[in-house]
């Protein structure tokens, strides 16, 4: 049966791993290429990490370190 009330779109759906956890993150996801916006902020903190210091922007109740 097909009602074709479905409304779904895996076309250009790939997934790819998150730069920064490496889990998969579709690339649809609004924090593309990031699995989320934590991931982004930790990405950023990476790169900012050895010459500036980011005060502002990232809180650390965002950024738990799980390692
Ligand atoms: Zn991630």
């Amino acid at each position: 049966m097909n009602d074709g009330a479905s409304n779904h779109e895996t076309e250009s759906d790939a997934a790819h791993p998150c730069r920064a956890c490496e889990s998969p993150v579709r690339e649809s996801a609004p924090t593309f290429p990031f699995c989320s916006e934590r991931c982004r902020m930790v990405d950023l903190s990476n790169w900012f990490g050895g010459k500036y210091r980011i005060s502002r922007e990232i809180k650390d109740s965002d950024l738990e370190t799980v390692d």
